[in-house]
């Protein structure tokens, strides 16, 4: 199965190399495992008289009783009459025709097969797939043929449908050897057919059962191997990545939970923070993902496990990626902290020097306990005595490369806490990060109001700002926010100046206070808009999707979305999750134009339906596909040959469980139950690097 393609009867060099360049095949078992797409019924022929119009491709038996070309402005056009004994149609060819025409045999039977022009209510079959009917006879029959994806390239070098399905059935009438991946075990317990028999059946299958069979098992076996590789290297690094021992629960947790927590921690909460502390005391390196919905609570997570890092005798950092969010954190903590007298400072791009000097001398020397701030904490000059505990937040606005050199602060990594407010459905979340340990913070604290969500055409746009008015007059605050995409920057920019000018008209000064911010403002005018609007000097904050993460203002009880049609859910639910944040019934009002594409549609209708931000991530999930929710970062674990990780979800779970079950007892796969799996797994690892171990 590793010999180069071009050994194969019928390849050669030239195939062999546009094999590899559009299919990335290079072996007998690479084009094993190049699956058909899909299949066709193959076991039907139909008579002319009973086509239908609109049918999928349909198979005649026949005769060509003449034909003749037809002279075109470029080239020629071949016209064939074909009979099937009763009626007569046409078959049509454009290209090829000197080829075709010198190869017709008149009067023979034929099988031909294709899909139908109409042209007033006649059929003709252009480019029909062709055999005469004595090779159709002899050929090996099964009832559903394969479709093989397909290109131009392929084509044009000889490698069309029929070539693949040739080339693939040497293979398996040749006997090359095939050999089983999974434990007889397995296979046994869950009732998968083998892997020959599987790779038969998606090739040529028997019957319509058996390829189900043969589906199964192959998709089975792909979640199986990835899970496998995810779940050792998550082995490996508990192995390879010593980590700091946190045993004590000392003063400063004690006393803060004891005396000072605000209020009583929700079970989802506790759960997450029992999870954590399990990890700190094993002596490996914790390498966590928290996940938890916007208003969920994470903060509070973060500043508890801080106080564990401190009264072990290290030091904590809190890095979130914009200014705005750091600084939010820092006032937090700090006031979390206060009662307890522990050092917190905040390092930004824009800290001044003077004050840098005085934080970066204090870290070293171990009198500053909790550093928070944004990518600035990141860089070679911050030097901490002992860092024990990194927390990142809302993790997917920092490379991997960003979130390295967290790692790097300290002899032995620090523990990691990667928290975010983007749900991820639970089967990607399995794929992505199964290498990780993930805590779900899957309860909001209690007494929260769902916020009311509405879908507002333009036109409607005065009734809203009457709606605002009256808010507003309760003392409460509004968001207004406007999209910002690079590619039409300018246009969004001017979007966001006249919504703002319009809006100054409606809501005059000096009865209203209006804020505007946006990505081009400098830090301190950006930072000084966010605290009137903070400190409720104003009633209305006007922004782009720099307020999407984080914000905290419990006041704020409309966010009205305008373009909300150009959002994704995720960032629409983001949006939503400022407000809501207090106890009063909170609003969102996502305007939009009249014309809507239909995922639009679908985006507006989940939003205002749920509220949920696991279930908006499904449909998420569902809309974008895996690929694009991620970004192609994490590709190689999605680019997936047959399964599926939304249709298949219960078979990923089922793999992963199994992977789990098999690496608990055998985690080096010695055992000789499991030494076809073993043989497999290497082929494979040897084959892929999966992504570095920084979470
Ligand atoms: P997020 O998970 O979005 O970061 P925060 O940590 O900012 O959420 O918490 C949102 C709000 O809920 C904050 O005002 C916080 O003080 C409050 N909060 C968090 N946990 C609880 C709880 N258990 N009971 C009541 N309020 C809570
Ligand atoms: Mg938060």
């Amino acid at each position: 199965m590793n010999a180069p393609i071009a050994y194969l009867k019928g390849v050669g060099p030239i195939k062999a190399s546009v094999l590899k360049s559009e299919l990335r095949i290079e072996t007998f078992g690479d084009l094993l495992d190049f699956y058909p797409f899909r299949y066709i019924d193959r076991s039907q022929f139909y008579k002319i008289k009973d086509l239908q119009q609109n049918s999928a491709e349909v198979q005649l038996v026949g005769k060509i009783i003449s034909f003749n070309s037809v002279a075109q402005k470029r080239g020629s056009r071949l016209v064939a009459k074909f009979s099937d004994g009763e009626n007569t149609m046409d078959l049509v060819w454009f290209k090829g025709v000197k080829w075709i025409k010198s190869n017709l045999k008149l009067n023979v039977p034929y099988v031909i097969f294709g899909k139908l022009n109409w042209f007033n209510s006649m059929p003709s079959m252009p480019h029909p797939d062709l055999e005469l009917y004595s090779d159709y006879k002899k050929g090996v029959q099964t009832k559903m043929q394969p479709v093989y994806p397909s290109s131009e390239k392929l084509i044009a070098k000889g490698l069309n449908n029929r070539t693949f399905i040739k080339l693939i059935k040497q293979l398996f009438t040749e006997k090359k050897p095939i050999k089983e991946t999974l434990s007889p075990n397995l296979l046994d317990e869950l009732k998968l057919i083998s892997k020959k028999e599987a790779l038969f059946n998606i090739h040529f299958p028997i019957n319509q059962a058996l390829l189900s069979k043969a589906q199964k098992r192959l998709k089975f076996e792909e979640f199986f191997f990835i899970q496998l590789q995810l779940l050792r290297q998550k082995i490996n690094h508990k192995k390879k990545f010593k980590g700091f021992i946190f045993d004590k629960v000392g003063e400063n947790f004690t006393n803060f939970y004891n005396n000072y927590l605000p209020f009583d921690l929700t079970g989802a909460q506790k759960k997450v923070v029992k999870e954590i502390r399990k990890d700190l005391a094993t002596g490996a390196q914790m390498n966590r993902l928290l996940q938890g919905d916007v208003g969920s609570g994470k903060t509070i997570v973060a500043v508890l496990t801080i106080l564990l890092a401190i009264d072990n005798g290290f030091q904590a950092a809190f890095i979130a990626p914009t200014e705005i969010l750091a600084k939010q954190h820092y006032n937090a903590v700090k006031e979390f902290l206060n009662p307890l007298k522990t050092s917190v400072a905040l390092l930004t791009g824009s800290t001044k020097t003077k004050e840098r000097t005085i934080i970066f001398k204090d870290l070293k020397e171990g009198n500053l306990k909790v550093l928070i701030g944004t990518h600035a904490v990141l860089e070679d000059k911050v030097i901490f005595k002992n860092l024990g505990f990194a927390i990142i937040d809302e993790q997917h606005r920092f490379g991997v490369a960003q979130r390295s050199k967290m790692w790097l602060k300290n002899k032995i990594p620090p523990h990691i806490l990667v928290m975010t407010a983007t749900p991820i459905p639970r089967t990607l979340a399995m794929s992505v990060y199964g290498d990780l340990d993930i805590s779900v913070i899957d309860e909001l604290p209690p007494g929260r109001k769902s916020v009311k969500t509405a879908h507002r055409f333009d036109n409607n746009r005065l009734k809203v700002f009457k709606f605002l008015k009256e808010e507003i007059a309760k003392g409460h605050q509004v968001y207004v926010v406007y999209p910002l995409i690079q590619e039409s920057e300018q246009m969004d920019y001017k979007d966001l100046m006249d919504g703002y000018e319009s809006l100054s008209r409606y809501f005059q000064m000096p009865e209203y206070q209006i804020s505007i911010m946006h990505g081009k403002m400098k830090p301190e005018a950006k930072d000084y808009e966010m605290q009137r609007f903070v400190k409720g000097e104003t009633n209305i904050m006007v922004a782009t999707t720099v307020i999407e993460v984080g914000v905290d203002v419990p006041n704020a009880s409309v966010m009205v979305i305008e373009s909300a049609e150009r959002f994704g859910l995720s960032q629409l639910h983001q949006l939503r999750g400022r407000v809501g944040r207090g106890n009063t019934q909170s609003y969102c009002i996502l305007m939009s134009g009249n014309k809507l594409s239909d995922d639009a549609k679908v985006r507006l209708k989940t939003m205002v339906e749920n509220s949920d931000g696991f279930d908006i991530a499904e449909v998420d999930l569902k809309l974008r596909g895996p690929g694009n929710l991620m970004g192609t970062q994490q590709s190689g674990v999605l680019d997936l040959k047959i399964a599926d990780i939304i249709k298949d979800a219960s078979l990923l779970k089922l793999a992963r469980q199994k992977a789990m079950e098999i690496l608990k007892d055998d985690p080096n796969l010695i055992n000789q139950t499991n030494r076809f799996i073993r043989a497999a797994y290497l082929e494979k690892i040897k084959n892929a690097t999966l992504w570095s171990n920084i979470s």
